[in-house]
């Protein structure tokens, strides 16, 4: 069995009888037992279509991925047997992986495109884990676990544990769920932490990128708290307003494209418009998250900055 099929068949079964049991749960949850948190039909439809569809494309362009990670194999420096320890820390080191890939998604427009669809819900519930990009495998971000290939752990295992961060990150994206003990909200990413990174509050902008690990945000400092002062306002900061799946799909994309056909550019303009931050402009006509947190006080001006 090659990797491909071992993945889309076995594990993408277990996945979905695991994903759809538990949104059942918090739709009675919420319907039933008034627990917190909103399941609107539309949106809720529009992610469950956007996941059920995405598998069987991603099935189709994970050869892009795959194939990277069987070209690279040969030349492992070690080769690391699976084991339950091995494992551990592979997954580890994949956990630290998905940092990079999520910071990258949302630092640099091209991979943004694909990781918008995952934002443009207004709603935070566990359908909205569903809503994702289908062109992952297009971004150049899986080539982060050729290190992992290379350092010699096996790529059935590599591919096993990004398949299981998607699944336990699934699970952070509910309003049921209030604050874990202590313990779990210092070391793991959970509800809470991810609602920060749902929200398009100034404060919370570009913020928890974790998978399963909240480790690599307090490491690398880009963790906030959620304020139950301020409570998260779900989506993007300008709401693409359509659940037309082919709109929530392509929009960033239509949007570099007319960026860049803009007459009059430099060519380093038109590759500022594919690569540089969400919101960048060759004449500042736009805001980055870094301008919004300036104008909301967050961030010093460069002014106030200057002794
Ligand atoms: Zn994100
Ligand atoms: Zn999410």
């Amino acid at each position: 069995m090659t990797i491909d099929s071992f993945i889309h068949s076995r594990i993408g079964l277990y996945s979905a009888i695991f994903f759809f049991s538990l949104l059942a749960i918090e739709i009675v949850a919420i319907k039933r037992f008034r627990a917190r948190g909103r399941i609107p039909a539309k949106d809720a439809a529009l992610g469950v279509l956007t996941g059920v569809l995405s598998d069987p494309v991603n099935a189709l362009s994970a050869f892009i991925t795959l194939g990277a990670l069987s070209l690279v194999e040969p030349f492992r420096l070690f080769t690391i047997p699976t084991t339950l320890a091995t494992f551990l820390i592979c997954f580890v080191l994949d956990d630290l992986r998905f940092y990079c890939h999520h910071r990258v998604a949302h630092r640099c427009r091209w991979v943004w495109a694909m990781h918008v669809v995952h934002h443009s819900s207004e709603e935070y519930n566990l359908a909205v884990a569903l809503r994702q990009g289908w062109t992952k495998h297009f971004t150049g971000t899986m080539l982060f676990k050729v290190p992992l290939v290379l350092a010699g752990f096996d790529p059935v295992l590599v591919t096993f544990c990004g398949v299981l961060n998607a699944t336990i990150q699934f699970m952070l994206h509910t309003e049921t769920i209030d604050r874990l003990p202590r313990w779990v909200e210092a070391i793991f990413n959970t509800p809470s932490h991810h609602r920060v990174h749902h929200a398009s509050n100034a404060r919370y902008l570009d913020a928890n990128y974790a998978g399963t690990l909240i480790i690599w945000d307090r490491l690398f400092g880009t963790f906030v708290a959620e304020d139950r002062q301020e409570p998260p306002v779900y989506g993007l900061v300008k709401n693409v307003g359509t659940f037309n799946l082919f709109t929530v799909l392509t929009h960033e994309y239509v949007g570099i494209a007319k960026d860049i056909a803009r007459p009059g550019l430099t060519l380093r303009q038109r590759f500022g418009y594919v690569f540089a931050p969400p919101g960048w402009s060759h004449d500042g006509s736009r805001q980055t998250t870094a301008d919004i947190q300036r104008d909301a006080g967050i961030l010093p001006t460069p002014a106030a900055a200057t002794p």
